[in-house]
């Protein structure tokens, strides 16, 4: 894919959705790391499920210390891999007191060094709270990418890579939401949304999901086209608070 599509496809992304961002519900920094560390192999909305009755009275790494293994057990056993989520959780949180008085470092280094943190866990961070250019690279950025053509490559390292070469400057901060909204809501895993996606007429995926009936002509402007503006609308969620403070 040339940088002329590239471009374009993110001015397309941009128009539909301005303020792009997590569905992950938090009200701090520290909340954010908790709930992307419980989010690995499962669904925001399954994590925002579990979160509401925790983070409605734990707003630090103390609060979740003093809360206890078991309780915090208990309250995210809906979630995939519960309890050696927890056990990270609370080691995590032993470490922010012990060693960051509560603050979550804004260091990829740091932040990878947490029980339970890994790469994506520590780009989102980076991305979403600190303001870093970072991409999380997830199923559905991974996806995404691939198909498009915007940053094909075997593994998510590969892709996170080339899209932090590939993606125009000015994009990306948001390019990750972007990408991984466009992944949740349009370009699904099993049977991609082609005929109402935004950007299929720069698209180079070879097996689009283009009904006859619902075929519409291919766009060469940068403008969004109505019914992917509408939908990304739709499904992408303000953030609860923006992050001016750490916990
Ligand atoms: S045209 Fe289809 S395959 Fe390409 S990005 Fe859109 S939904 Fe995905």
């Amino acid at each position: 894919m040339n940088a002329a599509k590239r471009k374009l496809i993110f001015e397309r992304l941009a128009a539909a959705n301005a303020s792009p961002t997590t569905e992950l519900e938090y009200e701090n920094t520290f909340q954010l790391l908790i709930a992307v560390l419980l989010s690995a192999q499962a669904t925001d909305k399954s994590v925002n499920l579990a979160t509401r009755h925790i983070f409605d009275t734990c707003k630090t790494s103390q609060d979740i210390l003093d809360m206890g293994l078991d309780t915090f057990t208990e309250k995210i056993r809906t979630i995939g891999l519960y309890k050696t989520k927890a056990k990270n959780a609370l080691a995590t949180c032993a470490i922010l007191q012990e060693q960051y008085q509560g603050v979550v470092p804004d260091s990829r280094q740091a932040l990878e060094a947490l029980p339970g943190v890994g790469r994506k866990t520590a780009n989102v961070v980076l991305n979403t709270a600190f303001g870093q250019p970072a991409m999380a690279v997830d199923t559905h950025i991974f996806r995404v990418s691939n198909r498009t053509g915007l940053a094909p490559g075997k593994n998510v390292r590969e892709v996170e890579d080339k899209l932090m070469r590939f993606v125009p400057r000015q994009y990306l901060l948001d390019a990750h939401h972007w990408l991984i909204l466009h992944g949740r809501y349009i370009c699904v895993a099993r049977t991609p949304k082609c005929a109402q996606c935004g950007i299929e007429d720069l698209c180079e995926f070879k097996e689009k999901n283009l009904g006859a009936a619902e075929r519409r002509p291919a766009r060469t402007t940068g403008t969004a086209r109505p019914a992917k503006k509408a939908a990304l609308k739709k499904t992408a969620k303000p953030v609860k608070k923006t992050i001016k403070e750490v916990a």
